[in-house]
């Protein structure tokens, strides 16, 4: 990618989008796309340079122990971009998310903007091909599950249950795009009906043994939460088996 002049956020000066420190001030940059034109500009910029729009608001937390990258091991980076809480690898460009966070993502088409206009696109390349193996939660260090995204998205994730969801750089756009095209309100729909079917069963089994009292096993199930559309599959996803 060609490099091009942008101001510092910092003191103003004009430096090359491919610099990772201002050589007027000092300060540190990063640069992200604009979620209107998608041309470059620094992290902290309040406007973009090009089109004028608004920048999102990202900050950074760091002060705070967030553990390391399951990848590369590198120290990860606490952040805030809208009102999405992630931890990013300033090595690999791997997003670390809380299921709660992951599931706010999941159904808010303002934050996937955000988030999606946070990845720098040049990490995709710096990163050395993944190798399908499974990696520690940064939390508990535990080994996490994998997990194909929604069951049909073909984005194979990593998730602890206890802690949270692991996406490398280039899995974001890929979910982004698999919610954007109905991907997720399909896949529930799958999810009831399979949940039909088990009910189905289950009052079949009912039937045969009546001195079963009737009750529903499914009763505030995990499986099914009518108040969200992403609920259930962000539940499912969780409740998987160990590996
Ligand atoms: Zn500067
Ligand atoms: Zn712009
Ligand atoms: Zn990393
Ligand atoms: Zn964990």
């Amino acid at each position: 990618m060609a490099s091009q002049a942008l101001n510092c956020p910092n003191c103003g000066g004009a430096v090359a989008s491919d610099k990772s420190k201002c050589e007027f001030c000092g300060s540190r940059l990063k640069t992200v796309a604009c979620a209107g034109c998608l041309d470059l500009m620094f992290l902290g910029s309040k406007f973009c340079d090009h089109c004028g729009r608004k920048a999102n608001k990202v900050e950074v937390f760091t002060d705070e122990k967030v553990g390391e990258c399951p990848r590369c091991k590198r120290p990860l980076e606490s952040l805030r971009i809208e009102a999405t809480a992630v931890r990013e690898c300033l090595g690999c460009g791997g997003f670390w998310t809380s299921a709660d966070s992951f599931e706010s993502l999941c159904r808010d088409k303002e934050e996937q903007a955000a988030v999606l206009s946070f990845i720098n696109k040049q990490t995709f390349e710096l990163r050395r091909e993944s190798v399908v193996s499974y990696v520690p939660c940064p939390d508990c260090k535990q080994l996490m599950n994998r997990s194909n995204f929604a069951e049909s998205s073909g984005v194979i994730i990593d998730l602890c249950k206890q802690h949270g969801v692991w996406f490398d750089a280039e899995e974001i756009p890929k979910i982004i795009d698999f919610i954007d095209k109905g991907g997720l309100a399909r896949a529930r729909e799958k999810q009831k009906i399979g949940l039909r079917d088990e009910q189905a069963k289950l009052r079949d089994e009912h039937r045969k043994l009546e001195h079963v009292k009737s009750h529903s096993v499914y009763g505030g199930s995990i499986f099914f939460n009518p108040f969200s559309v992403a609920g259930g599959i962000i539940s499912a996803l969780f409740d998987l088996k160990d590996p």
